[in-house]
């Protein structure tokens, strides 16, 4: 079986771990801090606050940005579904907005629709799907004109860049995750990157129990923090990172060189301007589900991200999340599968996937 994902881990960052273990200092943040400045650095930005996760990441991020009860934010709701949770989590609602077809990313006519019809909107939270950055540069200018907070979901690209710069260095911040299967790990983990001094100090205290001065807490706050083990796993991912990214680029331009000529598949789009990272590699197919079942009889793991736009999870309705009109994000939900493109894959590997995918073609009736 030619696997969706393959954890990288160098002989260097497990030495760093046993390093880390040998000298019985497992909290003391040294680690973190050094991966703090490195990769905000990386990502052209003054200050990273490092954290459990992506999710919590975007939870002190909103709650530093003043989100809270009674407020709205705009969202995708094609996505996974901790960028619409972490809106919960302050007690704000999520306001879905559909997205662009060919990018499955948010759509810039439709947040300017949903902004002129709803004015209580207070902030914009983005998602770069897949690796692929989101219309920055209308986005921003919407999120100007009406005065909103911008917040960028870059947990599934670290490293993508949109005109030459990196993405979460656009919005008031940046929210990134280094969960096992993104495109650079430390277990479990997550990093805030913003510009804004102040908005880096209330994140800091936010996953540090609203902890300011020593034993002195001035606002509720959560254990979110980073350790010092994932840190060092982060510092020597964060030195493959290119390296890894170049290989998802190269092997997702092979893929798509040999599926593009097929009429019944839809390969990535790429805009100009746009570095795709491809954290996932995305193909939109009619019979999307036997499609599936024909790839993994072939060998090749494949995953649907995602099969439901996040307001029809089943707890949603509860919250009031009925209807909403988003007929894209219901489409691509049907439509969409992923196909392996991480920086492991051996030539043989590639060439069998297209092989698998291309007979289906002989299965392939118009539905
Ligand atoms: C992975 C992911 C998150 C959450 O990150 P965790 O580290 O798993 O908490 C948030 N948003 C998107 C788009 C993701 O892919």
């Amino acid at each position: 079986m030619i696997h969706l994902s393959k954890l990288i881990i160098s002989e260097e960052a497990k030495a760093k771990v046993r390093d880390i273990l040998d000298s019985g200092m497992l909290a003391n943040g040294t680690y973190t801090s050094q991966f703090e400045k490195k990769f905000s650095r990386y990502c052209g930005r003054l200050y990273g606050v490092a954290t459990s996760s992506g999710t919590t990441a975007l939870h002190v991020a909103l709650l530093a940005l003043g989100i809270g009860p009674g407020d709205k934010v705009l969202t995708t709701p094609f996505s996974f579904i901790a960028s619409s949770n972490a809106i919960l989590y302050c007690g704000a609602r999520p306001v879905f907005c559909d997205i662009d077809p060919q990018t499955f990313n948010i759509d810039p006519a439709q947040i300017r629709k949903a902004l002129k019809k709803d004015k209580d909107i207070k902030a914009l939270l983005v998602v770069h799907l897949y690796g692929l950055p989101c219309s920055l540069e209308e986005i921003v200018e919407i999120a100007k004109e009406f005065g909103l907070k911008l917040i960028e979901d870059c947990a599934q690209a670290a490293g993508a860049e949109f005109q030459d710069k990196k993405v979460g260095s656009f919005g008031d911040v940046g929210c990134f995750s280094f969960y096992a299967t993104k495109n650079m790990t430390t277990g479990e983990g997550g990093m805030v990157l913003t510009d804004d001094d102040d908005l880096a100090r209330r994140c800091r205290s936010l996953i540090n129990h609203g902890r300011t001065a020593r034993s002195s807490h001035n606002v509720l706050g959560y254990n979110y923090r980073m350790t010092d083990i994932a840190a060092a796993l982060g510092l020597c991912q964060l030195e493959k990172l290119d390296e890894f990214n170049a290989k998802r680029i190269d092997n997702a331009h092979y893929l798509t060189e040999n599926l593009r000529e097929l009429d019944w598949i839809d390969t990535p789009v790429i805009p100009l301007g746009c570095k795709h990272v491809f954290h996932q590699y995305t193909v939109r197919v009619r019979s999307r589900d036997k499609f599936v079942e024909r790839l993994a009889a072939g060998g090749v793991e494949s995953a649907i991200f995602y099969p439901l736009p996040i307001p029809q999870q089943p707890f949603y309705p509860d919250l009031g999340y009925g209807g909403g009109s988003y007929p894209e994000a219901r489409r691509a939900s049907l439509e969409v599968a992923s196909l392996p493109v991480h920086p492991a894959l051996s030539k043989a590997d590639l060439a069998k996937i297209v092989e698998v995918v291309k007979s289906f073609g002989g299965f392939y009736e118009d539905c």
